[in-house]
């Protein structure tokens, strides 16, 4: 019998598709011409690497790595490397292209990269991990650098695969290098603040949207999709601020309470219960879809790519989208979204947190030195807040949403940069 192929699945949106849309779009109303447009859309360098690997029984398996950089026209190349099995060139060549953009939103002086090794982690030992990771960076010893490219955790790695990035670069250097890579220990270099650094700029992009909508936080109500890095620290700070957070998420489905969800015992409870939510009381149980559709200030999509489609946009009742996840919203949902004149933080904005006090865990490696919580807070409170306001004045001028006005903004200060910078 002759092997079928599964055909492709044709109705799941492309969260990268729908990026390469938009930033289609706001080229065009920036008017950029043909040449920049190619020049910005075109990665700077490519890296496909075989990488053999001892496995535990002897046997040695050969991976597939990949390192795209996108850009460095702003400056050194920073992106995460993610180990999954549907990692392909493809994919991170457009998610290299994400973080050029996101940096250049928040103004941080970094282009795009990406990189990634088609594994399952989950299968493999840490002993196995960890041969393939020091494999990879040998690898990319050429391309990685404090002032070349910088790597930090995806999908599938952690501080623990990042000390030993940075272990094996540094005896290849023969000193210790931990600018090379974020997202470390603290130990080894990391930066304080790191963790909840995402949570906390998709609060300060709630609450500057709130400002400007006239939504007084106190009187606020939330719904939060995610209940892990990102949605369970903007929570948190959302209720710190005093938002009703009225309902959280995870896998195991919705948690809703009208008079507002105690977060610090639904953190409790979810830390105790092996990071998951599912049996938590303090709530009614709801679905994950009846979450998205609550009648609430402020959405919060912070757990996975495409869950806001044309297919259930109409039913958002929310006044304004926070995204905290990568891509929630696809493409077709935008003009549903937009003619209900519902305010989008969209993801190059809202969840840049991240990467900013990943900047600031390069910028204290360099200088040897280590801030304080409270200088690391307010510095990055005060990026978020200054992006805000230019995309958000951007969005005025342009007389466009905010998404593709936080796209404008970003390829606008890449182009113009290059042509400072000049080509051959
Ligand atoms: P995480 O793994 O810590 O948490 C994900 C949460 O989403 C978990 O609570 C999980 O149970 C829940 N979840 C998973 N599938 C779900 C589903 N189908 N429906 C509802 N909930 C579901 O991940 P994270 O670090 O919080 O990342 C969340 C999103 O934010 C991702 O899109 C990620 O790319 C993006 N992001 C993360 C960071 C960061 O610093 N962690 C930075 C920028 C963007």
């Amino acid at each position: 019998m002759t092997y079928i192929e599964p055909a492709p699945i044709k109705d799941k949106e492309n969260p990268l598709e729908s990026m390469m849309s938009r930033f289609d779009k706001a080229a065009e109303l920036l008017g950029i011409s043909d040449e920049m447009y190619h020049i910005l859309k075109m990665p700077r360098k490519q890296v496909v690497v075989g990488l053999p690997v001892t496995m535990d029984n002897g046997q040695i398996k050969v991976f597939e790595g990949y390192r795209v950089i996108h850009s460095t026209i702003l400056g050194p190349s920073k992106g995460g490397i993610r180990f999954d099995m549907g990692v392909n060139i493809d994919e991170i060549r457009a998610l290299a292209a994400w973080m050029t953009w996101k940096c250049a939103v928040v103004d941080i002086p970094y282009g795009g990269a990406k990189g990634g090794i088609a594994c399952n982690p989950r299968e493999m030992s840490a002993g196995e991990i960890e041969r393939l990771m020091r494999a990879y960076t040998t690898a990319m010893l050429n391309v990685f650098g404090p002032d070349e490219d910088i790597p930090a955790p995806d999908m599938g790695t952690g501080p623990r695969e990042m000390a030993w990035l940075m272990d094996e670069y540094s005896k290849a250097k023969g000193m210790t290098v931990q600018g090379v890579v974020t997202g470390k220990p603290l130990v080894l270099g990391g930066s304080l603040g790191r963790t909840e650094a995402t949570g906390r700029g998709v609060t300060v992009s709630a609450l500057s949207a709130m400002e400007k909508m006239r939504i007084n936080p106190y009187r606020a109500t939330a719904a939060i999709q995610g209940f892990g890095n990102v949605g369970m620290y903007a929570a948190a700070l959302l209720h710190e601020r005093g938002v009703s957070v009225q309902a959280i998420s995870d896998i195991s489905g919705g948690y809703y309470n009208s008079n507002g969800i105690d977060i610090e015992a639904a953190m409790a409870y979810r830390n105790a219960n092996g990071g998951m939510l599912e049996g938590y009381t303090g709530a009614e149980k709801i679905t994950n879809e009846e979450l998205l559709s609550l009648p609430v200030d402020v959405l919060v999509p912070a757990a996975k790519e495409d869950v806001i489609t044309h297919e259930n946009a109409a039913d958002i009742q929310a006044k304004m989208i926070v995204e905290g996840a990568n891509g929630p919203t696809s493409a077709s949902a935008d003009a549903i979204i937009n003619n209900k004149g519902i305010m989008v933080v969209p993801d190059i904005l809202a969840n840049a947190g991240g990467v900013t006090v990943s900047y600031f865990e390069w910028v204290q490696n360099r200088i040897g030195y280590k801030w304080n919580l409270e200088r690391i807070n307010r510095r990055s409170d005060r990026i978020m807040k200054d992006a805000f306001e230019n995309v958000y004045a951007t969005s005025q001028k342009y007389k466009v949403n905010m998404r593709l006005a936080a796209y404008i903004v970003a390829i606008d200060k890449v182009a113009s940069t290059y042509k400072f910078r000049g080509g051959y």
